[in-house]
Order: C-alpha cells, then sequence, then structure tokens
C-alpha cells in the first residue's frame, strides 16, 4: 500500500519543528519523508532512492539497517532494555569499555556516559572545572576554545562553540570564552603549506595561554577537523604543540572527537594522527554506528581520583542523564567495535579514501569556483569561492551551496554544504560506483549553478 505524500508532508509540517532549518525554506523544499535505509541508500515514500554521502548528520557509520547491530540491538531489546545506572550496571556497558580501552589514546580509561554529543562536552566541561577546584587550583573558572569551533547546542556547548550563525543571538546568555584563532591552512596567516609547516599558528595558543594559562581549566578542540566549520583541516603538529602548552600550564585537552572519531579521519581518533592523549576525550556520531543516541566523556585516572574520596567530603561527580548507558545504545555500541576489527573497516577504507580523494580532485579542480580541494579519510571537502587567485568567498546571500543542495537532491544525492563548502562524509563501507555518482551529481550540479 502506498502512502499519499502529500497527506504526510502536510501532517509533517502542521507539526515538526525540524532541527537546524527556517522552517519557511519548507514552502519551497518540502520535507522528504523517509521509509527505509539500505546500507549508504535512503527511500522515501514516494519511492525515490537517496545516496547518503553525510552518513545522516555524521553518525552513520556502518550503513543504514546493518544486518549485525540490528541483530544485537535486537536480541538486546528482548533482554533490557533500559535500566538505572547507579549503583547498577550491566554488561554490554561493561563489555563496551573495556574493548574501548584497547583503541583509545593512552591513558584514557574512566568513562562517565551520556545521551547526545553536547552532553557529553558539558560533562567534561564540568569535570574539568571540578577537578582543578578540588586540586587546589580554584582561580581556574574559564575554558579556552578555538573560532569556527563547534561544539553543540546547549549552552555550555554553544559558548564555547565559535560559528555565529549558531550563537550570535543567545551571546548574552553564554559564558565569557577565551578564544583563540585557530588554524587556517587554505588561507594561511603565514603563508605557509599545512603539508610541511611547523604550525607557526599556534602562535595565537601560546599568547592566549600566557594571558590566562592561570585562570584556565581546559580548552575544547575539534582535533584535526573543525567539520561544522566546513570541514577546515589542519595538521597533527598542532594538537603535539598544543599538548605542550596545555601541560606547561596545568590546562586540560578535551579533544571533542564526536564527529573526528571512528575512522572518519582515516585512524580510529584523529589524535592518533599526532600520537597525543587528550585529558579528556568526547565521543557520540559513529560510537553507536548512527543507531542511538549515546555519548561518552571518557578521562583519565588521574582526573577520576580527584573525585574519589569520602562521601562527605562532597567530591562526587553528581552528573547525571537519565537515559545514561543505555543498554540498547550500548549494545549497538558493541557491536560496531566488533565489525570494525572483524572486517577490517578502517583498512577498506584506507584504499577508498585514496580512491575518493583522487576522483574529486580530478572532477573539480579545473572549475573555476572549487578554491580548496580538501581532505582526510573519507572526509571531503570542495571549499568554492568567487575567485580562486584572490581566495575570495562567493556571496553568502546567494546561498550557493543550499542551491547545490536542491539540485542533487532531483538527482538522489544527499549533499548538504555548509554554508559554501561542499563535503561528503560517508559511511566507511561506501563502494566505487557510489562514490563515482556522488563525485558526478556534485559535479553537474555545481556546474548548472555555478557555470
Ligand atoms: C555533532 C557534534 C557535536 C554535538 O553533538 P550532538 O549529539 O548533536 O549534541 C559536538 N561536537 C562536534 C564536533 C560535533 O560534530
Amino acid at each position: 500500500m502506498t502512502i499519499p505524500t502529500d497527506e504526510l508532508v502536510q501532517k509533517d509540517l502542521k507539526h515538526i519543528w525540524h532541527p537546524c532549518s527556517q522552517m519557511m525554506d519548507y514552502e519551497e523544499l518540502k520535507p522528504i519523508i523517509i521509509k527505509s535505509g539500505e546500507g549508504v541508500n535512503l527511500y522515501s515514500y514516494d519511492g525515490k532512492k537517496y545516496l547518503d554521502v553525510v552518513s545522516s548528520w555524521w553518525c552513520n557509520l556502518l550503513g543504514h539497517c546493518n544486518k549485525r547491530i540490528s541483530a544485537a540491538v535486537k536480541q538486546q531489546l528482548d533482554t533490557l532494555e533500559h535500566v538505572i545506572f547507579a549503583n547498577f550496571s550491566h554488561i554490554k556497558a561493561i563489555e563496551l569499555c573495556e574493548e574501548l580501552v584497547k583503541v583509545l589514546p593512552h591513558g584514557l580509561e574512566k568513562f562517565c556516559f551520556t545521551d547526545n554529543g553536547s552532553s557529553a562536552i558539558e560533562a567534561a566541561m564540568k569535570m574539568s572545572f571540578q577537578y582543578h577546584y578540588q586540586t587546589g587550583n580554584p582561580q581556574k573558572t574559564r575554558f579556552m576554545a578555538l573560532s569556527d569551533a563547534y561544539h553543540g547546542e546547549t549552552i555550555g556547548a554553544l559558548s564555547i562553540g565559535g560559528v555565529d550563525l549558531y550563537s550570535q543571538i543567545y551571546k548574552p546568555v553564554l559564558l565569557d570564552i577565551i578564544r583563540i584563532q585557530a588554524p587556517d591552512c587554505y588561507r594561511c596567516p603565514f603563508g605557509q603549506n599545512c603539508k610541511n609547516c611547523d604550525a607557526q599558528c599556534i602562535k595565537y595558543a601560546r599568547q592566549e595561554f600566557e594571558k590566562h594559562g592561570r585562570e584556565t581549566c581546559a580548552i575544547v578542540i575539534e582535533p584535526l577537523v573543525q567539520a561544522a566549520a566546513g570541514m577546515k583541516i589542519y595538521p597533527p603538529v598542532y594538537l603535539k604543540k598544543l599538548r605542550k602548552l596545555c601541560d606547561s600550564y596545568n590546562v586540560h585537552m578535551i579533544a571533542d572527537e564526536i564527529a573526528t572519531g571512528y575512522g572518519r579521519t582515516g585512524k580510529m581518533f584523529a589524535c592518533d594522527h599526532a600520537g597525543i592523549s587528550p585529558d579528556i576525550m568526547c565521543l557520540s556520531k559513529g560510537l553507536t554506528g548512527g543507531y542511538m543516541p549515546m555519548a561518552l566523556a571518557v578521562a583519565t585516572n588521574e582526573i577520576y581520583d580527584a573525585f574519589y574520596a569520602p562521601y562527605l567530603e562532597g567530591k562526587a561527580f553528581m552528573h547525571s542523564h537519565t537515559y545514561s548507558g543505555n543498554p540498547l545504545a550500548c549494545a549497538a555500541a558493541c557491536e560496531v567495535l566488533k565489525i570494525l576489527k572483524e572486517e577490517k573497516i578502517l583498512e577498506h577504507a584506507a584504499q577508498k579514501a585514496l580512491y575518493f580523494n583522487a576522483l574529486l580532485k580530478e572532477k573539480f579542480s579545473s572549475h573555476k569556483n572549487a578554491g580548496d580541494i580538501r581532505s582526510i579519510g573519507l572526509i571531503n571537502a570542495i571549499e568554492l569561492v568567487k575567485n580562486k587567485d584572490t581566495k575570495e568567498p562567493l556571496d553568502s546571500n546567494k546561498r550557493t551551496g543550499y542551491q547545490i543542495y536542491k539540485e542533487a537532491l532531483k538527482k538522489g544525492v544527499i549533499l548538504r554544504p555548509l554554508g559554501d563548502v561542499i563535503y561528503f562524509n560517508p559511511p566507511l563501507i561506501i563502494e566505487k560506483e557510489d562514490m563515482d555518482y556522488a563525485a558526478d551529481v556534485a559535479y553537474k550540479c555545481m556546474v548548472k549553478i555555478l557555470g
């Protein structure tokens, strides 16, 4: 039986306030009602197929309705759906931590469970603040973050974010953050090439550490890829230097690997490219393969120990979320780790990444508006500019990226550019023919809009 799509759309628009959307845009571009998913594809009620090269907001890792993950969740569903996580535990949470410790950067061993990326960031910030308070540094009350950072939408996470589109209007209610100018490899202020530079831009961080290090609990960063800013990529040497600065000023490094973790950059975690360990790492998105909302703030034993004391000393971390450690999410997350290992997903993804990077370079580089074509792992981005020599951006009021998005949807590819940056961040299991199709459609749509 086919359900009339128009009717569904009307009902949707009557009630649903969609995320990150000007709802008036939906007058022209109606919501697409998805019926099912399989592998890299989604299928709508009106029978169209959509290639999900954005991994449904970067969380689908191993394909939609992956047989193994689905089976693991179904089995868990008939065993235990949820349990209070204070003083109670369950086997899948324990298994998940044991297995993750094996692949996480050295020293990250204590797991705080939350239920979305923003809440993991909040937990990490509170944890860091309280650590310093309880270890004789109550003057450490502030946070540092990079320009163009994105760490989520709740008040704390939004505060450390540096993308005005999301935070500008809320400034009066946000925390006062120490802002560090982020690396900008496409428009490097030092005229360097990021392939072999020495991260001179660490200078901006050093200046702020000198001025504010004493009053700072932590710096929160997206390692190697500032994703929401337009997949801005910077080299590992920057992270290494930042780690040293953090050590000298007793400032925690909170690595937000919510977007970069789980093989997106070619290694399990972006921090692995630099061989560094953060003090706290936040994970979500790929964690459950895109199945269930869950996130983690993983801390060192050193941080954990600062909270470990007789109850009446009042040092406990009194942070909780109702759905902390949800067993269904943990079951999915355990299966994801098994699949990554048993099916050698990262090794195969590395081969695909080489192919995809080369394909996009070949296809796009001669186009007059393809300013920067950058990639790390299977993440690929094309920054559109008005003029390639001056790197002058397109007029953002023209919403070029959005026009290209609409064209690509007609051809069954979900691009969802970030401003005027077209990007691909597909499930790691994507095959050649789908990469070919995505690249082809993106190119044709770009030509249609920009000539
Ligand atoms: C998506 C994202 C978040 C926020 O996660 P939510 O689950 O959407 O709250 C935080 N940081 C980064 C880097 C992200 O990409």
